[in-house]
């Protein structure tokens, strides 16, 4: 990628941020979660979510293929420096952003699969009733749009402007992005938290509960939480749960473990069920369980390792 191209990515890559920021600032700010949403505050997020997604297109288009990707068609076979002529005289093309929804689609250059194009359709045609129609909404649609915009935030636009954060997790990129201010209130909101929700149980499969969020959008396939990027602290190790059978599910504090006092027991919890429990680590062999399991003492106890006898 050229020096001309990776500027133009990064600006229209921050362009598209700042119209996400300035609309999920404004849901934030003026929100109320329990109520229908708003028949202003969705005009004025449904016309800024668009920009932001038409920009996101872009930008993929361009860090996958380049600059070119985006031009008309009788400026595509230009050369870089033609380009650049174009762009300082203001007289570049740039393709109609259907026309570029479609070719990303066509050309499976993102993540993003038919369900997601669908709703990026369905997104479009709500924006156009809304911002372009005045079209009024029953109270039960505006509390289902909340939902759908969120949905469409993560799903789809957040998608496609974390797609390629090279060295770091999507939570610290979108931290860094946003800001950590923004992002800990963004983390607050519960609209957005469900959206994770379901986005984190698209991506992976179980999801458990976060022990740095305490939502349930953390992966013990990826040891990441999707809406924190908590990972397992080290020394943490995990047993299987004696409540509600999940393997290796409840976490517990392996480096404390054998402290005085403790007589290797450590409290210990289900990130499947939730169930506070205790486990006791064998000094003996290192075996672990669960001590809710061991009703028929068939486990090493302190004193006793079953392994040594
Ligand atoms: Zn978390
Ligand atoms: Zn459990
Ligand atoms: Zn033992």
């Amino acid at each position: 990628m050229s020096d001309f191209e990776s500027k133009t990515l990064k600006a229209v890559t921050d362009n598209s941020f700042l119209f996400l920021k300035e609309a999920l600032g404004r849901l934030l700010e003026r929100d109320c979660e329990y109520q229908e949403i708003d028949n202003e505050l969705l005009t004025l997020t449904c016309a800024e979510l668009q920009i932001a997604l038409e920009l996101a297109v872009r930008a993929t288009i361009i860090r996958k293929i380049g600059i070119a990707g985006v031009l008309k068609e009788d400026q595509k076979r230009l050369s870089e420096e033609e380009i650049y002529k174009h762009y300082k005289n203001k007289t570049l093309k740039l393709e109609d952003f259907d026309k570029l929804k479609n070719f990303l689609k066509k050309k499976n250059l993102t993540s993003l699969v038919k369900k997601e194009f669908h709703e990026i359709d369905r997104f479009q045609l709500y924006r156009n009733k809304i911002v372009h129609f005045a079209c009024a909404f029953s109270d039960d649609d505006l509390f289902n749009l909340r939902d759908d915009i969120l949905y469409y935030i993560v799903h789809v636009v957040l998608v496609l402007l974390s797609e390629d954060t090279k060295d770091e997790s999507p939570t610290d990129y979108l931290q860094r992005k946003l800001s950590y201010d923004f992002y800990q209130r963004l983390k607050k909101y519960t609209p957005y938290i469900r959206a994770m929700e379901r986005y984190a149980s698209k991506m992976t499969d179980p999801v458990w509960t976060c022990i740095g969020c305490f939502n349930r959008t953390y992966s013990p396939e990826y040891d990441y939480c999707y809406v924190c990027g908590y990972e397992t602290l080290i020394g943490y190790r995990r047993v299987d749960c004696a409540s509600c059978g999940t393997k290796n599910s409840v976490i517990y504090d392996h480096l404390d473990i054998h402290n005085e006092g403790n007589h290797h027991r450590m409290n210990g919890m289900c990130l499947d069920c939730e169930e506070k429990t205790e486990v006791f680590e064998c000094p003996e062999c290192g075996e672990a369980h669960d001590t809710i399991m061991d009703w028929k003492h068939i486990y090493c106890r302190e004193g006793h390792c079953i392994n040594k006898e």
